[in-house]
């Protein structure tokens, strides 16, 4: 698994003067371009369908890369596997520019190759028409040859190990992409730092979900990004020299200056993470050890954190998906809201009722303990509501199952919903790693609502209360990081017992745990 990712687009090719299919108004010679890249194309229009990736493949024959080619190669020979280089274009400019061929993982295909139909063996042929290598016939198996591309409809395996990189992921950094065929949006919100390079802004691509935007070509702002790249592996070495002195304690002063600035905000955020349900008795499971502790049946099948987190499960094997996630909202709905829930509570009674919540949690927990509706934020959705896997009719709704009946043995439930509209499976409405299409009505509807508190709130002095909210999926942090480094009448407290430490000089880091630090400071 890679720290770094980088993701490009047609756009980091298209100074080297690749071609795409956007340049084309969607045709080539009168043919629509769905007819020649389609899962279908090649039964429907074979001939046509091998000339035209034939002309794309001889075109490629006298493109060199650029300066951003070169760049990224020379960045992962210093850092070879901190950093994963990911693309969705099938042309060979990274190769050129000297990543060899297996370290770049070529999302849609790869132009120079061709795959055997029938025995799938793949072989480079350069920039050869496919009929002028071997007649374009499988030298093992006699069958017929293809371009070894991603065609519209067909399976994209290598999206596994950009989910397998992301997970480790700390910095994502996003070039040349219209954001059309993957949803950069949520990968940016997976991850703590995020960079984002177009040459203009696009409808599809939400930028507050970066940490960094740079409108510009790709060939004058990959300098900057390598600037930041460096940097980050630098804090990387530094940091962790820094977490094994920091002081366990909290001093006094500190606790005292918290207070102070409580007290005289007028106006209460407060953000939370799996850290905050722990002083409840919920379990925060910190990676692959803790949740199999938890769900010992989990272990033996042999699945990690990311693939039960994950909308493949609910395909796969829906019972134990089941399984797990409705062990899950019994054990939020039986259990009772910490008594920190009610210190906070009191604490924004004091300011008027001037707060928002923002929160990764999806345990309903802040609702439950009286907190009003309108004014929380739930990044990630929530256990209770539900949506159809395949989202078929876009809708959002309550969740009415009632005590799932579950056989801890194997983590199967007994009744599995189903989509009355498509008899797919319906999930949870949160947002999983890869294998769903997360519903963002409802969280839409209240990031509006934040959006337009944290306008009201411009020129107050607001207090970012953070709790327990870790840096495995940093949305929380990564948000209160960025916001009060921006607005100065913004201050985070930080609260956490492993990872308090902040990035302004003017927040607050608190190393504890979430109700007693609470209790200690408002
Ligand atoms: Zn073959
Ligand atoms: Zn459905």
């Amino acid at each position: 698994m890679a720290k770094v990712i980088i993701l490009s687009g047609a756009g980091i090719s298209a100074e080297s003067g690749i071609s795409t299919f956007r340049d084309t108004n969607g045709l080539w010679e009168n043919y629509n371009i769905e007819d020649i890249c389609s899962f279908d194309s090649l039964e429907k229009n074979e001939d046509l369908t091998l000339q035209f990736y034939d002309q794309r493949r001889i075109e490629l024959k006298d493109k060199v890369p650029n300066h951003a080619h070169k760049t990224i190669a020379k960045l992962k020979k210093i850092y070879s596997n901190d950093i994963a280089v990911i693309t969705q274009n099938v042309d060979d400019l990274f190769e050129k520019a000297g990543i060899p061929s297996k370290d770049i993982i070529h999302l849609h295909g790869f132009s120079t190759e061709v795959e055997c139909k029938s025995c799938k063996e793949v072989f480079d042929i350069g920039y050869k028409k496919i009929h002028d290598f071997n007649n374009g016939i499988c030298p093992k198996c006699n069958n017929k040859l293809r371009p070894n591309i991603i065609f519209f409809g067909e399976s994209a395996p290598k999206y596994d190990l950009l989910n397998y990189h992301l997970y480790d992921c700390e910095l994502l950094v996003v070039i040349g992409t219209s954001g059309d065929v993957i949803d950069v949006n949520s990968l940016a919100k997976k991850v703590q730092q995020s960079i984002l390079n177009n040459l203009e802004p696009n409808d599809r691509i939400n930028e507050t979900n970066f940490s960094k935007v740079i409108y510009d070509k790709a060939t004058i702002a990959i300098d900057e990004i390598k600037q930041i790249i460096e940097d980050y592996f630098f804090k990387r070495t530094t940091a962790k020299i820094w977490d094994t002195q920091i002081n366990t304690s909290t001093p006094y002063a500190t606790l005292q200056t918290a207070k102070n600035i409580i007290q005289e905000a007028d106006a209460i955020l407060i953000t939370a993470g799996a850290g905050m349900g722990v002083d409840s008795g919920l379990p925060d499971f910190r990676g692959n050890e803790g949740l199999w502790k938890a769900y010992p049946p989990l272990k033996k099948a042999g699945y990690a954190f990311t693939q039960v987190e994950s909308g493949y499960l609910f395909s796969k094997n829906p019972k134990l998906a089941w399984g797990f996630y409705g062990h899950r909202l019994n054990l939020y709905r039986e259990t009772k809201p910490h008594y920190g829930f009610q210190l906070l509570h009191d604490l924004v009674k004091l300011k008027n009722n001037n707060y928002f919540i923002f929160t990764s949690n999806v345990d309903n927990h802040f609702q439950k303990a009286g907190f009003d509706k309108n004014k929380i934020y739930e990044v990630h959705g929530s256990i209770e509501y539900l949506q159809c896997i395949n989202n078929c009719n876009n809708k959002v709704f309550k969740n009415h199952l009632k005590d799932m009946s579950i056989d801890m043995e194997t983590l199967h439930v007994k009744d599995v919903p189903y989509c009355k509209e498509c008899n797919k499976v319906t999930v949870p409405n949160i947002l999983l790693f890869g294998g769903t299409t997360f519903n963002e009505v409802r969280v839409k509807e209240q990031n509006k609502r934040f959006l337009q508190w944290l306008s009201d709130v411009k020129d107050l002095k607001v207090v970012i209360l953070e709790i327990g909210a870790g840096k495995t999926v940093p949305t929380i942090r990564n948000f209160n990081d960025s916001y009060s480094k921006r607005h100065e009448n913004f201050k985070l407290i930080r609260i956490n017992p492993l990872e308090s430490e902040v990035l302004n000089i003017d927040d607050i880091g608190i190393r504890g745990k979430g109700l007693d630090t609470i209790n200690k400071i408002i």
